[in-house]
């Protein structure tokens, strides 16, 4: 297998597009006076699965920068979180089972960490590749506040999430080549990515000891 890693180019255009969602972020709270602040609930128990190798291999650069008994006890935590996903599962119920990353409310890789937790807060919407418009009301705290302020949701201010995808899919497409089609895809919560070890894809035929190129 070969590690996917991206190169300095694709790392900064994934820390840009980061800090644009931020921003973009932080206009929308802004303009509902919506902050996490007090907040009683933690979102890092939402159950989420990610759909790129970008992000996994971004994710896997914070992970490395922490020390050796820092990586195995997120390890452990993520062993963990799998078990307690599948109990829930076994029972129907979808997992609410707290980020692995999380130590005491906070999140450790916060430079790193994916795109859904930099936008769930606040209402958004984005056009997915095949034309359909998703539509994303906030969190249960953002709802209450735009349920109060306007008459219909519609009206509120909104995040759009269309041209920051965009950006994501074609860091995405540049990582993984014009066979990105054939890949497997890409569908991990945060602690699988971790127990599996950073992204990786088969060492294409040429490249194996013994084969020389174009033999
Ligand atoms: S995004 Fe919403 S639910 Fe999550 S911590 Fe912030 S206020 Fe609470
Ligand atoms: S990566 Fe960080 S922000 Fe995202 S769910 Fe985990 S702890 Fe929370």
């Amino acid at each position: 297998m070969k590690e996917v890693l991206l190169n300095e180019k694709l790392s900064a255009e994934v820390g840009s597009i980061y800090e644009t969602m931020e921003a973009d972020y932080d206009v929308v709270a802004k303009k509902l006076k919506f902050s996490c602040n007090g907040c009683p609930d933690n979102c890092c128990d939402s159950y989420f699965q990610h759909h790129t190798y970008t992000e996994w291999a971004y994710l896997f650069q914070g992970f490395r920068a922490q020390s050796e008994a820092k990586q195995q006890e997120i390890m452990k935590r993520a062993q963990q979180y799998i078990l307690d996903c599948e109990a829930a599962e076994s029972r129907d119920e979808r997992p609410q089972v707290m980020c692995p990353l999380n130590e005491e409310g906070r999140c450790i890789l916060y430079k790193n960490r994916l795109m859904v937790c930099r936008t769930h807060g606040v209402p958004a919407s984005m056009r997915r590749p095949d034309g359909q418009i998703l539509n994303f009301p906030g969190c249960f705290r953002c709802q209450e506040i735009v349920s109060r302020k306007f008459v219909h949701e519609s009206e509120a201010p909104q995040m759009e999430r269309t041209p920051l995808l965009q950006r994501l899919v074609a860091v995405e497409r540049e990582l993984m080549g014009d066979k990105i089609h054939l890949l497997p895809r890409v569908k991990l919560t945060i602690a699988e990515m971790l127990i599996q070890g950073p992204p990786a894809t088969a060492t294409p035929h040429c490249e194996r000891p013994g084969i020389k190129p174009g033999v």
